[in-house]
């Protein structure tokens, strides 16, 4: 039987490379663009989604029309990030395994330019590059694009949105009038159009599905809590979702380290991924990720871009984006290669106009879901577990020699208590947190009590907690982690016994479990940092209340959601505290430290756009990020 690839005019080398990876039939871009690119004639604009099978959809076509006799650059393809041109050039590189003298080069930044500038010398047909390197490199005269047939612009918008339009001139200003561009982009704002027209000669259109619509395997959910059960309501749909695999994007830096701090504290499986992270230290997160030791990846739009995991189960908007155009972005990272996918926004009710305004746009209805009450998460989670033994694979040759004892232990118990302990070895951890589980669903309209509760605790401590004054802050270069992990060594505490920890300039508060809080006075009684005596007080005493303090820091309105519910350590609730606005930025903060936010709409777009070159260029310099944050501008559509 004529495999379908061959059909479509892909030669056997390559039918039989992506047949080792698994590909039986095409995808539906690729069977559309396949045909329409191997003419080799045309421009092209490709509208489609992240993981759709967009880069076979190239590909393939780039390998049946370069000739690779000639160890020249003759394709050049641009991507905004480290992370997918690593993942292009390396499908290229399954695609190619069969063909003879093919040579595919990745050049990115926040990696050695000498190696990459090496594999150029030594003769490459294909180039894979992100703009700000691969601007480097033609700057040093390293490269010759002079025979360059093919230019593919990959995640267009994107490239755009970072603001790489003027590297993208300067490059293709390097490659021969007559060469042919290939355009791929989730979504057609009119930037894109614009490039469209000025680089491309009477392109062929193809849409895949219809315009800046979202993947037709993607559900839309949204769930309406108040602002402080933000976080509750995030837990609550973990725990709904025991298999859950996902990507939870956040508005800022902040934000995120929050939520995965507060996770990992819950006992998750979760880590942050945003731009602060050094390179390293972002690729062993995505590694984990990848890998599946982690089951939920919090991260900002930016440091998000790029990710392409399969089999992710839902995208959670934490936070609605600030542009529009980032939700199908976002929600792009869950239903790719044929998968389902669930993407959910969790909001408060102000909001339901942005949810209204995306339908719209992405033209799908979303459904408005209920947060299952306690009683439904226990239920799922137990009989995710009994599933679970159901299934289980059992090693008899090695249990074997043990069975004996083991009936043994139970010879007192019947089947049924057997049963019923092992369910409950696992299940009273959730019975326990879910008992008194509230309600969190929000009317609509609903925004009671954030106001008066926010007013009402400032100056409390959580439920069950002490609150703790530190003359120790942000300026002394304490993260939120840092501080957890000073106030843990010196008070000689858990890290599950320190609640919230608020990190101000030049002092912080802390939360204590109650029954710890002497212990840790008593731990800090003669401890200096930085030859500075560091001084714990109670909240409140001395004149040193939360209100005080907050009048000397500049007024800061703290970030809502994380509350509500009690925390799966058992003590005595975890309440939301002053929490408030869900929005960290907001307020007028007088906080420097953490208070920027990403990705965000800094004022002046095009002057944020200028600052990412250097970024790049910096960072692979310094083996940094090669990689910005921030610089959403005004071009993006914003709600
Ligand atoms: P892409 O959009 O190119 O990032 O592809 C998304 C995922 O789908 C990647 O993991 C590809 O390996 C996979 N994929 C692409 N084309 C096919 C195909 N025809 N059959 C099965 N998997 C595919």
């Amino acid at each position: 039987m004529t495999n379908p690839f061959q059909l479509l005019g892909i030669s056997d080398d390559v039918v039989n490379a992506v047949k080792d990876l698994g590909f039986e039939t095409p995808t539906p871009i690729q069977e559309q663009s396949i045909p329409v690119l191997l003419e080799g004639t045309n421009d092209f604009v490709g509208l489609a989604q992240t993981g759709t099978g967009k880069t076979a959809a190239f590909g393939l076509p780039l390998l049946e029309l370069i000739d690779f006799k000639v160890t020249k650059p003759q394709a050049l393809i641009l991507c905004p990030t480290r992370e997918l041109c690593l993942q292009i050039a390396n499908d290229l590189k399954n695609f190619s395994k069969n063909v003879a003298n093919a040579h595919v080069v990745a050049v990115y930044g926040g990696a050695n330019i000498m190696q990459q500038l090496r594999e150029i010398r030594q003769g490459v047909q294909i180039v894979v590059a992100t703009p700000g390197r691969m601007l480097d490199i033609i700057g040093r005269k390293a490269i010759d694009f002079s025979n360059v047939k093919y230019v593919v612009l990959d995640e267009a918008d994107e490239m755009l949105n970072m603001g790489f339009q003027d590297d993208i001139n300067d490059i293709l200003s390097t490659t021969p009038d007559d060469k042919k561009t290939w355009l791929f982009s989730a979504t057609m704002p009119a930037e894109v159009r614009r490039i469209a027209k000025n680089y491309m000669d009477n392109p062929v259109e193809l849409t895949m599905g219809t315009k800046n619509t979202g993947n037709v395997n993607i559900e839309h959910e949204y769930y309406i809590v108040r602002a402080r059960d933000k976080y509750a309501a995030l837990k609550r749909i973990v725990d709904f979702n025991p298999e859950i695999f996902a990507v939870v994007f956040c508005k800022t830096k902040l934000d995120t380290q929050d939520v995965a701090e507060h996770l990992i504290k819950d006992g998750y499986n979760a880590d942050a991924l945003h731009g602060d992270l050094s390179q390293q230290q972002r690729d062993k997160v995505m590694q984990r990720f990848r890998e599946r030791n982690m089951q939920l990846l919090i991260a900002t739009d930016v440091a998000a871009r790029g990710i392409d995991v399969n089999n992710v189960t839902h995208v959670i908007n934490y936070s609605l984006p600030d542009e529009i155009e980032s939700y199908t972005h976002r929600s792009g990272r869950t239903g790719r290669a044929g998968k389902t996918g669930i993407s959910i926004c969790i909001i408060n009710s102000k909001e339901l106009g942005k949810i209204r305004q995306l339908e719209r746009i992405i033209g799908k209805q979303f459904t408005k879901a209920e947060l299952p009450t306690g009683f439904d998460v226990c239920e799922k989670q137990l009989f995710s577990l009994v599933h679970k033994v159901h299934n289980v694979e059992v090693n008899v040759e090695q249990i074997d020699q043990y069975i004996p004892r083991i009936m043994d232990e139970f010879k007192d118990l019947s089947k049924e208590d057997v049963i019923k302990r092992f369910a409950s070895l696992e299940f009273n951890r959730f019975l326990d947190y879910y008992s008194k589980a509230p309600d969190l669903n929000a009317a609509v309209g609903d925004d009671r009590g954030e106001r008066g509760e926010r007013g009402e605790r400032r100056g409390r401590g959580s439920e069950g907690y002490t609150r703790l004054f530190i003359n120790l802050g942000s300026v002394d270069e304490f993260t939120r982690g840092d501080m957890l992990s000073f106030i843990c060594n010196n008070g000689k505490i858990a890290g599950k016994s320190v609640g919230k920890i608020d990190l101000k300039g030049v002092f912080s508060f802390f939360e204590v479990e109650d029954d710890v809080a002497d212990k840790v006075f008593e731990g800090f009684k003669s401890v200096e940092f930085n030859g500075r005596q560091v001084r714990i007080e109670k909240s409140g005493d001395g004149g040193r209340g939360e209100g005080a303090g907050e009048r000397r820091g500049g007024g800061e309105r703290r970030s809502g959601g994380f509350g509500g519910e009690r925390r799966s350590s058992g003590g005595g609730g975890y309440r939301g505290g002053s929490g408030g606005g869900d929005r960290r930025s907001s307020g007028g903060s007088g906080r420097r430290e953490g208070g920027s936010r990403e990705g965000g709409n800094a004022g002046g777009g095009f002057r944020d756009f200028s600052g990412r070159s250097r970024d790049e260029k910096g960072g692979s310099r310094e083996g940094g990020s090669g990689r910005r944050e921030g610089g959403s501008g005004e071009r993006r559509k914003k709600w």
